[in-house]
């Protein structure tokens, strides 16, 4: 087994090089996915973006600069032209068919995903995924579909992309973040939002918004969502929609009646709009247990994505699919995407080699 692993030091970046050389040479993915696929090993890797980007808008600088930032049009147009080339791509609907009808999977297929529901996946990403006739998946927060409100994990991280030199300093030192950066802070607010309960973290993002004094106001543009006829439109084009609640809350965190109104309104909502069943759900910012499980079977959809990390094969839990966060990750030492180590990434991740993301 190649064993390629994740390091800083240039000898590490050539075995990388070297390694994705091999990669695209076309030797090495289709050897080992026969292999495995002789065997009925076979795995699924669902890919989730939340952004595609142009990096041309001035809009979007502050977003694109960030630690972990959105692929940009540029970018994602390689990465499907390299999917589209190399892997079948099939949708979540088909995968979860073959795991209930106790079929192993006889390649390593790719599933794509989006989160949220931004205008920019209608505007940039739509185009190029038809342009590959590849099939894919938005799963949406519906109280944000067609409306001008910022999204409230956007509203806080506006604030500490907008507030001042001088207000960062500040919100860091409260926060105990020890290298003060803009997306230093923003990736301790994102594990502060997980672990405090509701009330704790409600006081924590008024008392940021004191902190920064209204920063993240007239930022709306940069955080828009689709409206419901670009949701129509996508999907009369075949897109799969998905729930991803109304309002994104964390679903373990709040009561059990309230998480069934969230889970099952946006179905609702969605199926109006589009007059066709919706099948998939996804966990707002991949928070879910068991009872949550359970709710958003009860509600009728078929299968949920988690933000766990890992492949998919047959015995997968289909209310927990297991998918890889798709940024910015394969720049080379330079900086700039490359092509070489995304062939990589998506080659190892069926052998579980290649991790830390
Ligand atoms: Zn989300």
């Amino acid at each position: 087994m190649l064993t390629c692993r994740r390091s800083n030091g240039l000898k590490s970046l050539v075995k990388r090089v070297l390694c994705a050389a091999l990669v695209r040479s076309g030797l090495l993915g289709p050897l080992a996915r026969r292999a495995r696929a002789k065997e009925g090993r076979g795995r699924a890797i669902v890919l989730y973006y939340h952004r595609v980007l142009p990096s041309d808008d001035a809009t979007f600088q502050p977003l694109l600069q960030l630690d972990g930032a959105p692929v940009t049009v540029e970018v994602f147009e390689r990465q499907m032209h390299y999917v589209a080339q190399h892997h079948t791509v099939v949708n979540l609907d088909w995968l979860v068919a073959q795991f209930e009808a106790g079929k192993p999977l006889t390649d390593d297929y790719v599933a794509i995903t989006f989160d949220d529901g931004y205008e920019d996946n209608y505007l940039y990403a739509a185009p190029i995924l038809r342009r590959y006739n590849l099939p894919w998946t938005v799963y949406v927060a519906t109280g944000y579909i067609g409306s001008d409100a910022v999204p409230w994990w956007d509203a806080v991280n506006e604030s500490v992309l907008s507030c001042s030199e001088e207000q960062l300093q500040e919100v860091a030192a409260w926060l105990q973040v020890s290298s003060p950066t803009r997306s230093a802070v923003i990736k301790k607010l994102i594990r502060l939002e997980k672990e405090l309960d509701a009330p704790q973290w409600e006081r924590t993002r008024h008392e940021l918004a004191r902190r920064v004094n209204g920063a993240a106001n007239n930022a709306a543009p940069r955080y828009r969502m689709m409206t419901w006829q670009q949701v129509q439109e996508l999907s009369a084009n075949g897109v799969d929609i998905g729930g991803h609640t109304v309002t994104h809350p964390l679903l373990t965190k709040i009561p059990w009646d309230e998480a069934r109104r969230e889970v099952a309104g946006a179905k609702r909502q969605i199926e109006e709009h589009t007059g066709r069943e919706v099948t998939g759900f996804a966990y707002p910012l991949g928070d879910f247990n068991a009872d949550v499980q359970r709710i958003v079977a009860e509600c009728g959809y078929r299968h949920a994505c988690s933000t766990v990390q890992g492949t998919n094969a047959l015995g997968a839990d289909v209310y927990a699919l297991k998918r890889f966060g798709i940024t910015d990750w394969a720049r080379d030492a330079r900086g700039e995407f490359s092509m070489d180590l995304f062939a990589l990434e998506l080659s190892l991740l069926p052998i579980r080699v290649w991790r830390g993301h």
